[in-house]
């Protein structure tokens, strides 16, 4: 990977296009409680799971079909040719009540709060991620009515379209187009904060001056407005192509589309090369949130080993948060995970750089996400429970605000 090349310039991309139909789906269930059981017959739009807590969308089939299995982590639906769910109408409401029909809808709202700075952020979040530049060309409409409704729930004093100098950045109205250098990892959140405000937040939080959202967070609410019909598609680039791939799609159903041929010691990774995850097998499904899929073959792959650090500082050198990921690793590797705070974990953005530059090839970001899990258990953090019967019972009704 010596000539990785970390240019998030995006150049000439082709359309927006549907991904085949699949025969069967896997839906992530990770923060969701089911709401059918094994057996039952859904309409294509129907509601299957309710997000745990205030912030997760709900899960709504994407195509009609039967539950076959009901596991913890996932939920296999068999399609047919059944028909498809009736369309609501729009939450004609701001604030609070259309947060909550959003989120009915199957948008995850964690970053639609109320705040004075709005930021767009439209900077490919990783090399080889292209998709906003189809829905910034020929979904303008569509993006525009995803930012009227945002504004909506935020109430923004002032908005800000973050852009890779070199990609699309025609602005919106009443939004001020600020450019960032076209390079990896310039697209994350944290950096994206600190190009608009001149201060840096730290990474995961929420902010009180300002709140970011991308360019296909304004694309699934604005499908939703338009259409009436809750998120059960994901824009996403495969291969160099943007595809509109229903969620649940199994990987190795897109894979074999995209035209590869997957090799045993072959990787597929939801997300890009630097800070994805791998997927457990080829049935997994991809999420509301995934944005690319990358394969990985085995040869060309960083092949990472549990050698001792040694001390060489090449991942200091690279870290955007200037903290010390060999430490940090050091911290997890021994299970010293409190130790890691003392580094500065949580300022690490999990941009991936100093595991691509580890001399030792250690997994630095895993270590330091398998840190960051256990300290969020050891701080007490647990996962928001589902809902109660009875709140399950109100929150299934139809989706009305
Ligand atoms: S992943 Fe590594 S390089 Fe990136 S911010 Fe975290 S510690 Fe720094
Ligand atoms: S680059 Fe790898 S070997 Fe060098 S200090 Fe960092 S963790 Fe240790």
């Amino acid at each position: 990977m010596s000539d990785f090349n970390f240019s998030l310039l995006c150049g000439e991309t082709g359309p927006l296009t549907t991904a085949s139909r699949p025969d069967m789906l896997r839906l992530p269930m990770e923060g969701m409680t089911p709401v059918l059981a094994v057996g039952e017959q859904v309409l294509a739009g129907a509601r299957v799971a309710v997000g745990n807590g205030p912030d997760k969308g709900d899960l709504h089939a994407p195509l009609a079909g039967t539950i076959l299995e009901l596991e913890p982590h996932s939920m296999l639906i068999e399609a047919d040719a059944g028909g498809r769910t009736e369309p609501v109408s729009p939450c004609a409401e701001g604030g609070e009540p259309l947060r909550r029909w959003l989120k009915s809808m199957g948008v995850d709202v964690g970053l639609m709060y109320k705040a004075p700075t709005l930021i767009i952020n439209a900077v490919p979040p990783e090399p080889g991620i292209s998709v906003y530049e189809p829905l910034l060309r020929d979904y303008r409409k569509t993006l525009q009515l995803g930012l009227d409704t945002v504004q909506k729930v935020v109430e923004p004093g002032r908005m800000f379209l973050v852009a890779a100098k070199g990609n699309q950045s025609t602005a919106f109205a009443n939004c001020t187009v600020v450019h960032v250098t076209p390079v990896y990892p310039n697209g994350l959140d944290p950096l994206v904060f600190k190009a608009v405000l001149k201060e840096e937040v730290l990474p995961g939080s929420r902010p009180d001056k300002a709140t970011i959202l991308s360019v296909k967070d304004l694309y699934a609410v604005g499908r939703v407005m338009e259409t009436g019909r809750p998120v059960t598609e994901t824009p996403m680039t495969i291969g160099g192509q943007n595809l509109l791939v229903r969620v649940g799609t199994p990987v190795g159903f897109l894979a074999v589309e995209a035209g590869a041929r997957l090799q045993p010691g072959d990787r597929a990774v939801l997300g890009g090369p630097l800070r994805g995850l791998a997927a457990v097998n080829l049935e997994q499904g991809v999420d509301k949130d995934t944005s690319g899929l990358t394969l990985m073959r085995q040869d060309a792959s960083l092949e990472t080993t549990d050698n001792f650090c040694l001390g060489c500082g090449a991942c200091e050198r690279h870290c955007p948060a200037r903290i010390m990921p060999g430490m940090i690793s050091r911290c997890a590797e021994f299970k010293q995970f409190q130790r890691a705070e003392a580094y500065h974990i949580h300022s690490c953005m999990e941009c991936g750089l100093c595991g691509y530059w580890c001399t030792a090839r250690r997994p630095l970001l895993q270590y330091i996400r398998l840190a960051k899990y256990e300290l969020a258990l050891l701080a007490g953090a647990h996962a928001p429970t589902g809902p109660t019967d009875e709140e399950l019972k109100e929150r299934t009704g139809d989706s009305q605000c």
